[in-house]
């Protein structure tokens, strides 16, 4: 089904700071370590463009105009910006986006989609597309959280272009303690398996928003954490230590617990065009299968990889096969991210985190926040219709908390239905482009 042609105008052409618009002389991407020179870019301000979209939306009675925020930044207080769009009740879904500084392009992702959204509701909807649109509009609730990790990302943009963790400061004690590791084939610590973290005393900047949340298996890794902990290092994927509480997690926690659940939630990450699925988690304290031998889950993630691949080529696979090194099999390279917690907190519901553009390898000098304004409107539409089709399939499975994923669908009356269902939700948004070619 094609879109309607679909104009962002201005809103595509640059990335945004949290509060603030300009143009201002910011480093360039090189090397950690390296002096940067210095290019010129202009930037739109999120909270002034979520207020625009927030008014309207509300004017036709689409938006939310209560819900602003969902929590602040851990170091200074920055405001966490969110909009809550849609009336219904058959289905929630989050979309977010800038847990990871650096990844720019994830911010414009979930704003864009927001702002389609609106742009494209019609109260009086005449077309099937409209009509589409009208739908999803009144029978989900989507939550939007385009940059979860401001201070991070203002730090991006404005000291080192590679940063990607929060800006906490910890003033840590030193660090020598054994952990246990994670045994995949039990998803539970290994029995006798532990390794041992060392680090000096000392203050250490920032910690990995997307490997803190407090997740059964937080930690519990290998060779990852054991490299990741030793700060002082290149290292960008610190965990935090004990149990960690960052403030910019505990927003996320509480949207979850006071909004949700989420009977679909999707995380966007840049880059590399893979759609990840989590691996851990699901069945120590719950009653859903496992994610690896979850049918329902994968069915919803190859359906979305199928529209990715009508653009782009998407690998779909999990951050333990993604980030693990060969040389080690069996070591869980990623624990304590987004995904993982969704699933163990609100077991049945999915997370999915597309990787997005650029390719890997990336072009010369466009990873992370080197992606071009040039390429922020094509990435959009290579994710509009994937993150369409999860939202009106978010519909079809909402399910109380606990309830038993099975494993054999055709034994099962509800399966029956939602496969039934759900092919539409990837047949309807087939060939949905923006009208873009
Ligand atoms: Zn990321």
């Amino acid at each position: 089904m094609p879109a309607p042609p679909w104009d962002p105008g201005d809103h595509a052409r640059h990335y945004h700071l949290n509060s603030f618009s300009g143009t201002f002389p910011i480093p360039t991407v090189v090397p950690r370590g390296q002096p940067a020179g210095r290019e010129s870019k202009t930037f739109r301000s999120l909270e002034s463009d979520l207020n625009d979209l927030r008014a309207e939306g509300a004017r036709l009675g689409i938006v939310d105009p209560g819900e602003t925020t969902i929590g602040r930044g851990s170091f200074l207080s920055t405001p966490i910006w969110a909009l809550k769009m849609g009336t219904g009740t058959q289905g929630r879904v989050l979309i977010t986006g800038g847990i990871h500084a650096r990844e720019w392009i994830t911010v414009e992702l979930t704003y864009l989609l927001a702002l389609y959204l609106v742009q494209n509701y019609r109260s009086a909807p005449s077309t099937p597309e409209e009509r589409r649109i009208h739908h999803l509009l009144h029978h989900r609730e989507i939550w939007f959280v385009p940059l979860i990790n401001p201070e991070g990302h203002h730090f991006s943009v404005f000291s080192d272009r590679t940063w990607r963790m929060n800006l906490n400061l910890h003033d840590l004690p030193a660090m020598d303690r054994e952990f246990p590791t994670y045994d995949p084939s039990t998803y539970e610590a290994h029995p006798t398996n532990r390794r041992r973290i060392q680090y000096p005393a000392g203050l250490y900047l920032g910690v990995d928003l997307n490997r803190s949340f407090p997740t059964h298996v937080w930690i519990c890794d290998t060779k990852a954490s054991t490299h990741n902990a030793q700060r002082g290092t290149a290292s960008d994927t610190f965990k935090g230590i004990d149990f960690p509480r960052e403030a910019e997690n505990e927003a996320l926690m509480s949207l979850i617990s006071d909004h949700g659940p989420f009977t679909a939630s999707l995380s966007f990450h840049s880059f590399g065009h893979v759609l990840l699925y989590t691996r851990w988690g699901g069945n120590h304290d719950n009653n859903a299968a496992p994610v690896p031998r979850n049918d329902h889950y994968h069915y919803v993630g190859q359906g979305m990889k199928d529209l990715y691949d009508q653009r782009r080529t998407y690998v779909y696979t999990s951050p333990y096969r993604w980030y693990s090194n060969p040389a080690e099999p069996g070591e869980a390279a990623c624990t304590g991210d987004f995904l993982e917690y969704h699933w163990e907190r609100t077991p049945g519901c999915f997370g999915f985190a597309p990787e997005v553009s650029p390719q890997s390898p990336a072009p010369p000098g466009w990873e992370f926040s080197g992606l071009p304004e040039s390429q922020i409107l094509p990435c959009f539409v290579d994710n509009l219709a994937p993150a369409l089709a999860l939202i009106c399939c978010a519909g079809y499975f909402n399910q109380p908390p606990g309830a038993r994923q099975t494993t054999q669908p055709t034994t099962n009356a509800n399966w029956a239905v939602r496969l039934r269902v759900m092919p539409s939700c990837w047949r309807v948004f087939r060939d949905w482009t923006a009208g873009w070619p």
